[in-house]
């Protein structure tokens, strides 16, 4: 049996939804799954995550308790974990946090990474990533005897297989290292985080300016979606950085993509490519996003998204 680890993020006490694509992907019929929690909160994770087929939940701490934010000692203490636990491969979420600790377990194990991955073979040691903004899919073969994945967040669609889980305590010593966390500043963040969002609708530059973005704030509350932007309205200062979708953005799968007045360049593309089912609204019927969308409208997205707002209110009854 081998036994595969995956690193659980959390949020306000609760397991990050897509996580659970993460665990669905470690999943195979002779893998013993071992989810790190780090929060110290193993215990209040146990049903969601034995719900997916965790059949052991890893509490990582020290004997002060859960071990403040600090990806050094983070991944020293995920490190000691999968070393006492004999576990070789490992997966996580290619997030901001993944970003900063996947690499850093991968070099102090000196095993071979592979991030943004939009699926995995654990048995072949393969992964399957997105190259050239979205041309091709390329599939890498890791060598070695350990392997670290991240996974795209959304990118593999959780599968419930239930079981009962295990909660280990597994506490560690951790040692001040180089690097030294002085604050932590929250980004003030939609109500729904952008990566991790099932529905996402997204202005460009044809929104004009920030103010605008509220018609696409109004349709995102009663969808229970994020608000994206293409490159051009973020230049232009009509959103903030951490709202970008695509290349040199954020990458993003959710199940439904509403691109408003986005003219669709393999920029942006390549930032939302892997989304369930992409909508278009642009004024111009020769907009490459007409090409690689499943449904288009072709009209003025200051008409089309009210009404369609408006229309969700009547339906959803809200
Ligand atoms: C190295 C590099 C990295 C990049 N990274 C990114 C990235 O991460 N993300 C990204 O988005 N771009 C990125 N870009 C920029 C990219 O090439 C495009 O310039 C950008 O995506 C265009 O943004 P846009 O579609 O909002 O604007 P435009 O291309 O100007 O398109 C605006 C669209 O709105 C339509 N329109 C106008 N008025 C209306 C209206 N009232 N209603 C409906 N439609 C309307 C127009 O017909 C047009 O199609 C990158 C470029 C480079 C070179």
């Amino acid at each position: 049996m081998e036994k595969i680890g995956i690193l659980i993020e959390t949020k306000d006490g609760e397991v990050k939804k897509t996580n659970f694509g993460v665990v669905t992907a470690a999943s195979g019929q002779d893998h013993e799954l071992y989810a790190f929690v780090m929060d110290g909160n193993g215990s209040a994770y146990q049903a969601s995550l034995q719900e997916y087929g965790v059949h052991k939940i890893v509490d990582i701490s020290t004997d002060k308790g859960s071990i403040p934010w600090n990806p050094e000692a983070w991944a020293g203490a995920i490190i000691h974990a999968m070393r006492h636990f004999d576990i070789n491969t490992l997966l996580g979420l290619t997030s901001s946090q993944g970003r900063d600790l996947l690499p850093r377990i991968a070099a102090g194990l000196g095993a071979p990474l592979v991030l943004d991955c939009i699926g995995v073979n654990i048995e072949k040691r393969t992964a399957i990533k997105s190259q050239f903004s979205g041309k091709v899919n390329a599939t890498v073969k890791l060598n070695g005897s350990q392997s670290i994945y991240g996974i795209r967040a959304n990118a593999i669609a959780p599968a419930p297989a239930p079981c009962d889980a295990e909660v280990i305590p597994h506490p560690v010593v951790t040692e001040a290292g180089q690097l030294v966390i002085s604050g932590v500043k929250k980004a003030e963040i939609e109500k729904v985080d952008l990566t991790e969002a099932e529905y996402i609708i997204s202005g460009g530059r044809a929104m004009e300016d920030a103010l605008n973005f509220s018609i696409l704030k109004e349709c995102a509350d009663i969808l229970g979606a994020a608000v994206g932007a293409s490159r051009s309205a973020v230049d232009a200062g009509f959103a903030p950085h951490d709202m970008q979708v695509g290349q040199t953005g954020k990458t993003v799968s959710p199940k439904l993509y509403i691109a408003c007045g986005i003219s669709g360049s393999i920029q942006h593309f390549a930032g939302m490519k892997t989304s369930g089912t992409i909508v278009a609204v642009n004024t111009d019927p020769g907009a490459p996003i007409f090409e690689k969308c499943d449904y288009g409208v072709v009209g003025d997205l200051f008409e089309i998204v009210p009404m369609f707002t408006k229309q969700l209110k009547e339906v959803l009854g809200k």
